[in-house]
């Protein structure tokens, strides 16, 4: 459970409190940590995140949909046992390795082949 004595820095103590969240619902053993559900839930947040954008909703009110999208990768690093911190720097050096390019107005950071 998350109090005063969590650090908030800490990728750890993010990971420990959804793995927190999937054990009190139990998640593993009612269908919480099925891929295509997590999917389905995960697309589902990226349209709300989408709406803010749309509709002009508040910063915060996508902050808090930006939060329900990483909640829901972080647990899904949980329920398919990998390791998304490891993940994270590792494609973050990748990424940073790369050339970035302009396509129609606006930087595109991506592994470009030439077809
Ligand atoms: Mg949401």
């Amino acid at each position: 459970m998350a109090d005063q004595k969590t650090n908030h820095d800490s990728y750890q103590a993010m990971l420990d409190a959804v793995q927190n969240f999937h054990t009190k619902n139990d998640f593993k053993n009612k269908g919480g940590e099925e891929l295509v559900y997590r999917v389905a839930l995960m697309s589902e947040e990226l349209g709300e995140i989408s709406t803010c954008i749309t509709k002009g909703q508040t910063h915060d009110k996508l902050a808090e949909e930006c939060a329900d999208l990483l909640i829901l990768l972080m647990g899904t690093a949980i329920a398919a046992d990998f390791d998304l911190r490891s993940a994270f720097w590792v494609k973050m050096n990748n990424l940073m390795s790369r050339q970035g390019r302009m396509i129609n107005g606006r930087i595109r950071v991506s592994e470009f082949r030439e077809s």
